[in-house]
Order: C-alpha cells, then structure tokens, then sequence
C-alpha cells in the first residue's frame, strides 16, 4: 500500500485532512479528525507515560510565541535556513537541496556547502516542477525558517513562533534547576506546537508548518556520571554509523551495552535514550523491522548539536527521520548565559572544601592615571583580565596588555599582583543536554503506515489497521445482534465510557460491516450480545487481527478490556481463562 492508500483512509475515516479547504487550504496545514486526533493523543500519553513519568522528569509547558533575544542567543535566527532556489518565470520558491537529491544520487545535499548545491542544480540540469522552467543558472539563497509575528501593537517588539519546543525549556533553567533542588542530573520535557516555514511541504503528515513536538532536555553533570543503563542494556538497537554510511556499508546490530562497549555510540546518556525510545516506538506502533538509528555525519549537524542519531522509520521505500537524539553540550545554557543577565550555570558543592590560589591584581591608579591618561581604567580593565586568562604573564619584569588595538606595557610591581590562597566550597558548572525530540505527528503517520494491512476473511477482502491497544482511537465496539441487546448493549458501552474504555455503541448493518467498520480504524475489539446472552449473561469479545472469539460474562468485559488496553493481560491469555472457565 502507498501514500495515497494511507492519506485517503485517513481523510475518509477522520483521521487526518488538509486544513481549511473551504478556502482553498493552505499547503503543510492539517486537520486531524476525531480518531487522528485521539489517536495522536493516546501517542503524546504514551510518550508521557514513558519519558517523563516513569523516568522521574518533569513537564512544563511554556508560550509558542517568543522574543526575539531567546533566538539571536540561540542561533536560530542566524542558522535556522533551507536553501531556496527561486524559478525566474513562475516565481514558485523550492527547496533547492531536495532538487539535486531528486535528481541525482547525492542523499544528503543539506549538508552541501551552497555552491556545491548551485554547481548541482546546473551540471544535473534541474527543472522547476511547477513550470518545467531550467533552474540551472538560478543563484540558491538561505532562507530562515521561522515565522515572524510582531508582538504588542505600535513600535511592537519581533517575536518569533517557536521552531523547537526545547528554547521554553533552556531558557528557563535558572528557575528550573531550583526546583531540581540545584542536583544534576535531571529532566524537563515538554509537548507542544513547532512551527517551521517550509519551503515545500510534501508527503502529507511528513513535512508540515505546523506540528507537534515531544521534547525533553535531560541536564547532565558535563563530568558526571551517566544514566543507569540496566533497563536497556540488552535492547538491540539497529543503528547505521556515519562511517558505514560513508562507505555505503550496512547497519549494523547491537545491544546498547555493545554499542557503547564498542564506541558506535559515544554518549551513555544517548545510548540509554536510544534504547528507551526503541522499546517505546514498538510500543506504539512503529515496526522495528522498518526502524534503525542513523548517526548524522559531521557537516549535517544542526548548528546547536555535536552529535546525533536520528530515529528514521521505512515509509514506502524512503527512510524518514521521525526523532532526533541530539548531544547539544553546553551550547545553548553557555549562549543564555553570555546574552543574558542571569546565570545558566549550577552551583555544585565540593565534598570537601578546596584551598586554591587565586591570582589576582590590584592596579596603582596614581601610577597608571599620570601615565596612560585616557585609557588609564581600560588598561586596569585589561590587567584584570588577563590575570583570569593568563596568570603567568605576570612572571617577567612588565606586562603587556592590548586596549582599543594599542599596545601598553605596565610594570608587574604597578599592578598589585598577588597569589592569595582562597577556601572555595564548589563551582559553578554549566550542565551538558541531552535531548531527545520526537515529532508527534511523523510518528502517527508511520503508524499508520505500519498498520495498514488489507487481508481476506470469510472470503471477503477486509482493510485492517493493526493498531497497538495502547493508542487505538477506540478500544471496543459494542453490538447487539438483535434488537432485543440494544438496551444492555448500550448500558454495556457507557459502563466502558466511564471507565475511561473508549467505547462505541453500532446496531446499524449486518454484523460483518460493523466489524469491518472497527477494522479499519484499528479498534482492537468488538464485543457483541446475542440471544445467547439472555441465558449465560456473557458477550462474544472478537480480537481485530486473528478475528478469534471468546465468550465473556458481561459483568467481566470492563475489567478484561482495562486489562488488555493497560496491557496486563493478552487476548489468548483471556481466551485461555473464559475457555477453560467454561469446560
Ligand atoms: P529537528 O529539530 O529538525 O531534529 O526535528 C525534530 C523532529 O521534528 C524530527 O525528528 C521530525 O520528526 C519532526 N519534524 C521536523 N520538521 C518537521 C516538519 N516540517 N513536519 C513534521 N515534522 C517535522
């Protein structure tokens, strides 16, 4: 099944569709219906079960809107570019990296410096897709991502949609760290909206303006210790190195424990998140035999990261990256700190005190005034930082400082150099961050994708979407056979809707379309009441994917559907209980 398969169920079905076709709609803008978007839920829930619940991490949630200041420190204004080729006669902007991938077999053209990407669009001689117009001599240019607003009105201040979620979370760590208790290492994650100004969106869900992004930013001590790796240390992870690919090798297969054991992945905390993230993408509904981790090479590192994997699934015959596992150091609270007025370190107390010596200066002014007038305080200003920076260079008779591009010598004994020995109880250390980001909605896309299955039964050719229970839109369909179970079928659908089972009532058509109905938006199980009921007081539970059957007292079917739904229990271990119950 291809794209169009998917895109088409999901439109018909409600699970997604593009936004706003009243008016035309807008490219890279959907709608999720009333099963994407309780689908795409029960996948946030999932994410938040496993990345911030069971790893003791904590949520926020902070504005989409921000001041530009947040994006000049952190680099996004300046690095956040695509590169765009413009078609002199119809005008349409295009990526100009995807052009040259699409024609010729360079996969990786966004790591090409500029000229090279123009070099390719000539000698491959790319056309407009729009207009079939040659492209060949057009210049490609930079083009900033992120959508400008203007906040307040009047002379209003830039601000910014955010690309990322993570910025609301570093930006914020002198207030976070506090309520961390100032201990390394810890967690904040949060899920919400990125917005990117794609300059062609495509493949639907693949690449939108708008979408949703679960993030964490895991603060690590930058000498600390790494992450109790037990929990994941035998979780094999299929991972395709920057040194394979650049021989076009194969993936290769290893524990997270042989992965670090061997240096494929140099970062325990990475390797630990990998390995979390591999068992949570099964989980819900990503196959692992259409997943590996890819390690970016050098030049395709985001201006922000020195190392990273990203998650990539098998959509179709393309692999696509769905999370990124990026190792961003100390790049973004170092910037914070240099651009802002608060401090983005973390004070860290010794076990023991340390007695260290600490040069300093004390420059004598009524030496320093009479003779370098003017620039005497700037002078003292350097000395001062030099004594930092270089404390030897006070070792000869003068010492030598740069203000303003002059050279000025002073003689040691004016600068009141000294060596005092100091008590100092810890040190300010700015944390490492480990971040791994994964996009909501290209991973509900690759579920579906991985889920749609169209097999015979009875001689009747079904679609089927093989939905993990834990993020099914709805868990159960409930049908009587007769109208004689409508009333307890229905009494039987609200008793799962109050116990938080989603949960439909369906009494229209033969009882083969209502299955067929459930099938294909992935409801994992059907329960249905016969005349039967009336006597034995159980209902018939039918499981999508083998379409077996079990026989079920009434008054059992919620418990049974919370157990399978929370995933305590399996249809055949179900089957086996009511089975055996009834010899
Ligand atoms: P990045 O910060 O570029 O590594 O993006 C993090 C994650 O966001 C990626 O792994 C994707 O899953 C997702 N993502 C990035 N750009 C888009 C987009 N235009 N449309 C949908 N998902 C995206």
């Amino acid at each position: 099944m291809s794209d169009p398969d998917v895109v088409e169920l999901a439109r018909r079905r409600g699970f997604f569709f593009q936004a706003n076709e009243a008016y035309g709609g807008v490219a890279g803008f959907y709608t999720f219906g009333p099963r994407g978007a309780a689908l795409k839920r029960n996948v946030e829930d999932a994410w938040r079960r496993q990345f911030v619940v069971r790893e003791g991490h904590h949520e926020i949630e902070s504005p989409t809107v921000v001041p530009e200041a947040v994006f000049e420190a952190s680099g996004h204004l300046d690095t956040f570019d695509d590169m765009v080729v413009e078609c002199p006669e119809c005008g349409a902007s295009h990526r100009a990296d995807h052009l040259v991938e699409d024609a010729s077999d360079v996969e990786d053209a966004e790591s090409l410096p500029v000229a090279d990407v123009e070099e390719l669009l000539a000698t491959c001689d790319v056309d407009c897709p729009t207009c079939r117009a040659t492209l060949a001599d057009e210049p490609v240019s930079g083009f900033n991502l992120m959508f400008e607003t203007s906040i307040g009105p009047g002379s209003s201040r830039a601000g910014y949609l955010r690309p990322e979620t993570a910025q609301g979370i570093l930006v914020e760590f002198p207030r976070l760290k506090e309520y961390a208790r100032n201990q390394l290492p810890f967690g904040v994650a949060q899920v919400g909206s990125g917005y990117r100004n794609e300059i062609s969106p495509r493949r639907s869900l693949l690449r939108v303006r708008e979408f949703t992004l679960a993030e964490l930013q895991q603060f690590t001590a930058p000498d600390g210790d790494g992450p109790d790796l037990e929990p994941v240390a035998d979780q094999t992870l299929r991972l395709y190195p920057a040194d394979a690919q650049e021989r076009e090798g194969e993936c290769v297969e290893l524990t997270v424990r042989e992965a670090l054991r061997e240096d494929v992945v140099a970062n325990e905390w990475l390797a630990y998140y990998l390995g979390r993230a591999r068992r949570w993408f099964e989980r819900v509904g990503v196959d692992p035999e259409r997943l590996r981790f890819r390690q970016h090479r050098a030049g395709e590192l985001a201006h922000y990261a020195s190392a990273c994997w990203d998650a990539e699934a098998r959509l179709h015959g393309d692999w696509v990256e769905i999370a990124g596992f990026a190792f961003r150091a100390d790049h973004d609270l170092s910037k914070h700190d240099a651009h802002s007025d608060e401090r983005f370190t973390l004070f860290r107390e010794y076990d023991e005190p340390k007695v260290v010596e600490r040069p300093t200066v004390d420059p004598d002014m009524s030496y320093l005034g009479p003779e370098f007038g003017d620039v005497a305080t700037d002078v003292a200003d350097a000395l001062e930082a030099l004594v930092e920076r270089d404390p030897a260079a006070f070792r000869s008779e003068d010492v030598t400082v740069e203000v303003d591009g002059e050279t000025y010598a002073v003689p040691v004994e004016k600068t009141g150099f000294s060596v005092d020995e100091i008590r100092e109880t810890g040190e300010h250390v700015t944390p490492h961050v480990v971040e791994p980001s994964i996009g909501i909605d290209r991973v509900v896309y690759g579920v579906l994708v991985h889920s749609l299955r169209r097999d015979e039964v009875g001689g009747e050719e079904r679609t089927r979407l093989a939905l993990p229970t834990a993020v099914a839109p709805t868990v159960a369909g409930v049908f009587p056979l007769t109208d004689g179970q409508a009333d307890r079928a229905r009494d039987l659908a609200d008793r799962l809707t109050r116990r938080g089972i989603p949960a439909t009532y369906d009494d229209s058509g033969s009882i083969g379309r209502r299955y067929r109905r459930q099938d294909e938006i992935g409801t994992p199980f059907c329960v249905t009441l016969d005349e039967r009921t009336s006597d034995d007081e159980r209902a018939t539970v039918r499981e999508r994917d083998s379409t077996a059957q079990v026989r079920v007292p009434v008054d059992d079917v919620p418990e049974t559907l919370a157990s399978l739904r929370a995933g305590e229990t399996t249809f055949a271990a179900v089957s086996r209980e009511y089975d055996d119950d009834r010899q």
